[in-house]
C-alpha cells in the first residue's frame, strides 16, 4: 500500500561512544528485520541548530570526560528539582523556534531519541510549534540510572534497560503503559547471526570453553569510552610492571578511541619483555576485540558493559562519571561479572591475579552471561516498527509530515 519508506528521525550526540553505537544498532535492526521499509537519519540537533555554548556539547564533554570533580558538580546540580525545572524553560525558550525549524525542514514519521538532552526541547518544537504528533519515542541508553533529563511525560514510549531505570521513568513522571523494558540497543556484531538467541548461545559455549583453559597468552582489551578516557596511560604502565614482575605474559589491546594524543603516548612506550602492546584509534570492530580478551579493563560506559555482558567478559571496571556512571558500576558489581578498583597499581593486581585464575575468570563470565539481554535490539526495533504502523494506519494520529 505504500510507496515510500518510512522516515525515522533518530536525535543524538556524539558525546561520548555510546549514543551514536545504539543509534546504528537500532538501525541495524529495523533493517535486517525490515529489509528496505525504513530509512533513518541521524541527527546532532543541538549541534546543528544549538546556541553558543550548547552547540558545543561534543567538545564540553570531551573536556568534562577529563575533569571528574567538574563533571560531578553538572551532573548532580542539571539533576536537582530546582535547577531542571530552570533549565528546562531556559533551553525552551532559547531553543524551540530554532529545533521547530530545524525538524520542519526534515520529513519523518517518527523520532527516537537516544540521548538525554533531546526530549525536552525537541517535543516543545514538535507538539507546541509544528503542532506535529508524529510518534516521539526515547531510548535510555544509560544503565544503572539515568538522568533525569531522559525522562519526559509528552513521549509516547520510553524504552529502559531495566527495572530500575523504568522506576526512575515513573518517579519523573511517566506512566507505565508509557514504559517498556527490553534493554540497550546493542550492534548485531555482538550477536551476529540470523536469530539473535542461537548464536549467542553457540558463543557462550565457546567462550566458556576457551576461558576454563590457561592461555598461553591471554588477552586483555582496555577501553576508556569512545573518547578514550579515564588514564589509560597510566593503567598500562602499571598493568605492564605489575605483569612483568610476575613474569607473566599478556597481549593488551588499548582501544584510545577519539584521544589521538594517548595514542601517541602508548606508541612510544619502550617495548617490554613479556607484554605485547597493540594500540588501535576508534575502531568499528571492538566486538573482535572484545571477543577475543580473556579481561575488559575499562571505565563503566553503559554501552561497553552491555557489550562484554554479551559477549561474557569480566570487567575490572578502573573509573566512572560521576553521577552518570555511578549506577553502571553498581550493576556490574552486583551482578558479579566485574569489579571496582580506581587505584591503578591494584587494577594491576588484579589483573595478574585474574589472568593466573582460569576458574575465576569462567566464573565471571558464566555471570556476565547471566546479566547479557541479547534479544533486546531486535524487540525495541519490532516495537518502533509496530507503533509506527498503527500510528499511520490511524488516521486521527496521522501527522502532516506524511505524505
Ligand atoms: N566504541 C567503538 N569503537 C571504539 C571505542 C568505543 O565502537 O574505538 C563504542 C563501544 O563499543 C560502545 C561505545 O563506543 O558502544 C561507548 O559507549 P559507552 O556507553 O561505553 O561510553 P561513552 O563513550 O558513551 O561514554
Amino acid at each position: 500500500r505504500r510507496h515510500r519508506k518510512f522516515r525515522v528521525l533518530v536525535l543524538m550526540s556524539d558525546t561520548g561512544g555510546g549514543h551514536r553505537a545504539s543509534a546504528l544498532a537500532l538501525a541495524q535492526a529495523l533493517e535486517k528485520l525490515y529489509p528496505g521499509a525504513f530509512d533513518i537519519e541521524l541527527l546532532d540537533i543541538w549541534s546543528a541548530a544549538g546556541v553558543w555554548p550548547l552547540n558545543q556539547l561534543v567538545r564540553a564533554y570531551k573536556y568534562l570526560g577529563r575533569r571528574p570533580m567538574l563533571w560531578r558538580l553538572l551532573w548532580y546540580s542539571t539533576a536537582s528539582v530546582v535547577t531542571r525545572g530552570t533549565i528546562k524553560a531556559w533551553h525552551d525558550a532559547q531553543h524551540r523556534r530554532r529545533f521547530a525549524s530545524e525538524l520542519g525542514r526534515r520529513r519523518f514519521d517518527a523520532v527516537v531519541s537516544v540521548h538525554p538532552l533531546t526530549q525536552h526541547v525537541p517535543l516543545s518544537a514538535l507538539r507546541q510549534e509544528l503542532k506535529s504528533t508524529v510518534p516521539f519515542v526515547t531510548v535510555v541508553t544509560d544503565l544503572g540510572s539515568a538522568h533525569p533529563m531522559w525522562f519526559d511525560s509528552r513521549v509516547d514510549r520510553v524504552f529502559v534497560p531495566n527495572a530500575k531505570v523504568a522506576r526512575l521513568a515513573m518517579s519523573h513522571g511517566l506512566e507505565r503503559r508509557q514504559i517498556t523494558e527490553h534493554g540497550l540497543p546493542l550492534r548485531a556484531a555482538f550477536f551476529a547471526g540470523p536469530t539473535p538467541w542461537t548464536s549467542w548461545k553457540q558463543h557462550r559455549r565457546r567462550r566458556l570453553e576457551q576461558l576454563a583453559q590457561r592461555r598461553a597468552i591471554p588477552g586483555v582489551a582496555i577501553v576508556g569510552g569512545g573518547g578514550g578516557v579515564g588514564r589509560l596511560d597510566r593503567l598500562v604502565d602499571e598493568a605492564i610492571r605489575a605483569l612483568e614482575a610476575r613474569a607473566q605474559r599478556a597481549h593488551l589491546t588499548v582501544i584510545c578511541g577519539t584521544n589521538r594524543g594517548l595514542r601517541a603516548a602508548l606508541d612510544n612506550r619502550p617495548p617490554s619483555r613479556y607484554v605485547r602492546i597493540r594500540t588501535e584509534g576508534f575502531v568499528s570492530n571492538i566486538h573482535d576485540i572484545m571477543a577475543r580478551s580473556d579481561v575488559l579493563l575499562t571505565k563503566a560506559g553503559p554501552g561497553t558493559i552491555a557489550e562484554a555482558a554479551t559477549l561474557g567478559l569480566p570487567v575490572l571496571l578502573t573509573t566512572f562519571l560521576p553521577g552518570q556512571e555511578r549506577g553502571n558500576a553498581r550493576l556490574v558489581v552486583d551482578r558479579g561479572f566485574g569489579v571496582l578498583e580506581r587505584r591503578p597499581d591494584k587494577v594491576a593486581a588484579l589483573l595478574c591475579d585474574w589472568l593466573d585464575d582460569p576458574a575465576k575468570l569462567a566464573q565471571l563470565s558464566q555471570r556476565a552471561f547471566d546479566a547479557a539481554k541479547p534479544d533486546s535490539t531486535d524487540k525495541i526495533a519490532t516495537d518502533i516498527a509496530s507503533m509506527l504502523f498503527s500510528s499511520i494506519d490511524d488516521p486521527t494520529t496521522r501527522d502532516q509530515n506524511l505524505n
